[in-house]
């Protein structure tokens, strides 16, 4: 059955749905957060409304190419029928995207010829044929509508896609780049929250970086490049030294662009490798299988829910192995994404705990394991 299908059937069932008084929710943003001039567009029974909201960064973040200390994001709201769904564009600067290059995709979204929420997979194919990329303003759209479906039909995102809440994995809690004195006391303030840490090497210092850790713990570790290896032997000495040093996987060894070295790499490598800025969109899968041993999707690469689904299954028709990451983002995105989690074999969810200034309460961790909220859509409390 097809899922507008399942959910209409799910609507047919609850035309005496009680929504709770905490899920009839405002349709203005409370003006404490909002930053930027708020803006609507109406469209026949969907109101797509937004504002710019530029998250604080806890620590300087350092990858290997770059450094910064905050982030910015457009945060959405689809409203229909006292309801209203939330969605999240967040654009850091690599990508290019910006608050007004998302506001002006925002603008040119007319969903006047929608009278259903629920025929998702039709809403967000107009949404997407709009503009060749956009991915961040599109997965808002598609994160809002998803919210917003569940709310309507009562059910919680992850029961919508047929997953199971308690198989959501652990995440993995991010270190960048930094002095090993700092890298140390970063690693002393996640023992004890988190069972895995994801590390970022790509420069010169990766073996101080994992070493001032070790120093600290011996839990598992996976890592992320960045593009930032550039000579393929170098990079395979390095693997197999980080096999040793207990990492499970690496993640965007060398540029993009570099394909037949990675492949080659992929070959030798004595842990799998993932393809991060490598892979967008599910088009982008067919050139990279075989080169890669698999992929780490983001809701803000890929435009959304509805595609990073159709990835997850995708790649696992092709063999390949699935993490789910994030930008950093507040707890609306990052929910969104984590209630994919349980069909995926790694999980770096932590982009809402790298903040200061977060929007909603939503995932929340146990010993480090994602628990997703059971409230319907995305399950989101706005704090
Ligand atoms: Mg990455």
């Amino acid at each position: 059955m097809l899922r507008s299908e399942f959910i209409k059937r799910s609507l047919a069932g609850v035309t005496a749905l009680v929504l709770a008084p905490n899920l009839l929710l405002e349709a203005t943003e409370r003006k404490s957060v909002s930053k930027s001039k708020k803006h609507t567009s109406h469209s026949g029974k969907m109101t797509l409304s937004w504002y710019k909201y530029d998250l604080s960064l806890a620590h300087t973040f350092t990858v290997a190419s770059y450094s910064r200390t905050t982030t910015p994001t457009v945060q959405v709201c689809l409203s229909y029928d006292g309801l209203v769904g939330y969605g999240e564009a967040s654009m850091p600067p690599y990508l290019g995207h910006t608050q007004d290059s998302v506001c002006a995709f925002l603008s040119k979204v007319d969903l006047s010829g929608f009278s259903d929420p629920t025929e998702i997979d039709e809403v967000l194919t107009y949404v997407d044929s709009l503009s060749e990329g956009d991915a961040p303003a599109k997965a808002a759209i598609d994160i809002a509508l998803h919210d917003l479906v569940g709310k309507i039909t009562g059910t919680p995102l992850y029961r919508m896609l047929g997953l199971s809440a308690g198989k959501a994995p652990a995440t993995s809690f991010t270190i960048g780049i930094d002095a090993p004195d700092v890298v140390r006391e970063k690693t002393r303030e996640a023992l004890g929250k988190y069972r895995i840490l994801k590390v970022k090497v790509g420069r010169d210092t990766d073996r101080e970086m994992i070493q001032a850790i070790r120093s600290v713990t011996d839990l598992p570790l996976v890592v992320d490049a960045n593009q930032g290896w550039r000579n393929r032997e170098q990079a395979l000495d390095m693997l197999h030294w980080l096999h040793e040093q207990g990492v499970l996987m690496a993640e965007q060894p060398m540029p993009i662009d570099r394909l037949d070295d990675i492949a080659w790499l992929t070959e030798r490598s004595p842990m799998p490798i993932f393809a991060d800025e490598s892979v967008q969109r599910l088009r982008d899968i067919k050139r990279i299988k075989g080169v890669f041993s698999g992929i780490n999707i983001k809701l803000m690469k890929c435009t959304g829910i509805r595609e990073a689904w159709r990835m997850i299954n995708y790649a696992r028709a092709e063999g390949m192995r699935v993490m789910i990451g994030c930008m950093t983002e507040t707890s609306c995105a990052v929910t969104a994404a984590a209630h994919l989690s349980p069909a995926v074999d790694f999980a770096d969810l932590d982009g809402n705990l790298l903040i200061t200034n977060d929007l909603y309460r939503g995932v929340t961790l146990n010993d480090g394991k994602l628990v997703l909220p059971i409230g319907p859509g995305l399950g989101l409390t706005k704090l």
